[in-house]
């Protein structure tokens, strides 16, 4: 059994992929070629955003935003404590602090209660401008926008939406990557749209700030390749890519996103009453990116890891660290109070990722499902 089965997806799609790929080799324009413009063209109708600028990569995505703000050193970034360590990396790599908010129990996103006692102390103690906030989509799961927009609107503050694992979730009739001044997704294959490599994309309603992050993934081009303006970084994606994502993109919109709804249904009434399963609160809709199951201690979780894997079905731990804990963190001049964190320490000890997928048959989740069963009852 596969974590993410990308075999299964490829044997699906097969001759479509490997036709996409052939028109590309065939016309040999592996940078910018038509499928960039028509792939970006499809998922800013499909998001119901204005732009969407296609990148080399999901971390790029929330980089290009930050440049174009130009949020720096001396200003203060609030992300969620409990997320990829790309989400607090790229403040870092502008300059400016990331400051961790822990997150809900439930959804696992950034808590908006937390978020705004967190903004109240920054702007009190500390030598810090708060500029941004980025809540991120995690495991599938949109954010508290509604609750989070209003905060940002009392303090000020830009809202980057972090939709790498968000792409295909909604919340009432808004779809991720729709959410805030800016939104970014990631096409890592193991995202809930992924490409063959590496790829991402950011989406904005804001003319200038699109055509600024345009000029800033291209050196900081002016009206000509050639007339340097900023300074910028090279962040495109590849033709390739892009022709690999029309073909998945089409599969995603008319059944993946559906089977993996599907999927975690099956699992969600198999396993309730066993182990915490995911919540999807009213009004948001998942694209799961991770079914990530809740369980009551350490010892427990790491149990049914082991018994699952003498199984051979794999499991990941989403994530094993908070990000306040990480080294690359450590020193950077922020003083960690603990007592702040205590719901994503907590997860972090307790939950488990499992095998999720629009190709995952309800044999495996059957399988899976009962190994769960017997080892913690057991
Ligand atoms: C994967 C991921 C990223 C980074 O995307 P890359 O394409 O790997 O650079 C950023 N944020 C979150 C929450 C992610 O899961």
């Amino acid at each position: 059994m596969q974590f993410r089965d990308l075999k299964a997806q490829y044997l699906a799609l097969k001759p479509q992929i490997d036709q996409a790929v052939q028109t590309v080799l065939d016309d040999c324009n592996f940078i910018s070629g038509r499928q960039v413009k028509e792939l970006e063209k499809s998922l800013a109708e499909y998001t119901d955003v204005k732009h969407c600028i296609a990148c080399a990569n999901g971390t790029d995505a929330l980089s290009l935003p930050l440049m174009a703000w130009d949020i720096k050193a001396g200003d203060a970034v609030f992300v969620p404590d409990f997320t990829f360590f790309a989400t607090g990396e790229v403040v870092s790599l502008v300059g400016a602090t990331p400051v961790f908010v822990d997150v809900d129990t439930d959804t696992f996103n950034i808590d908006p209660a937390k978020l705004e006692e967190a903004i109240i102390k920054v702007s009190k103690e500390e030598n810090l401008k708060p500029r941004a906030v980025i809540p991120v989509d995690l495991f599938g799961l949109p954010a508290d926008y509604s609750a989070i927009e209003k905060i940002a609107e009392k303090y000020d503050l830009l809202i980057l939406e972090d939709g790498a694992q968000g792409f295909g979730g909604m919340l009432k009739d808004k779809r991720a990557c729709s959410f805030g001044d800016a939104a970014s997704t990631s096409f890592f294959p193991a995202k809930p749209l992924g490409c063959y490599g590496d790829g991402g994309a950011v989406f904005t309603n804001d003319d200038e700030l699109a055509a600024v992050m345009r000029s800033i993934g291209i050196h900081g081009k002016g009206e000509d390749k050639y007339d340097n303006v900023r300074i910028g970084m090279n962040s495109r994606l590849d033709t390739l890519q892009a022709a690999i994502l029309q073909v998945k993109f089409k599969a995603f919109i008319d059944y993946e996103l559906e089977k993996v709804n599907q999927a975690a249904a099956f699992y969600t009434e198999k396993l309730k009453g066993l182990v915490k399963t995911p919540v999807v609160p009213e009004g948001y809709y998942s694209s799961w990116a991770q079914y990530t199951i809740h369980l009551e201690n350490q010892e427990q979780r790491d149990k049914l890891q082991e018994d699952l894997k003498k199984e051979g079905i794999p499991s990941m731990i989403y994530y094993k660290k908070p990000m306040h804990k990480q080294t690359a963190f450590a020193g950077a001049g922020m003083d960690f109070n603990e007592a702040d964190f205590l719901v994503c320490n907590q997860l972090c000890d307790t939950v488990l990722s499992l095998p999720m997928h629009p190709y995952l048959t309800e044999d495996d989740q059957h399988r899976v499902s009962e190994v769960v069963r017997r080892s913690v009852e057991g």
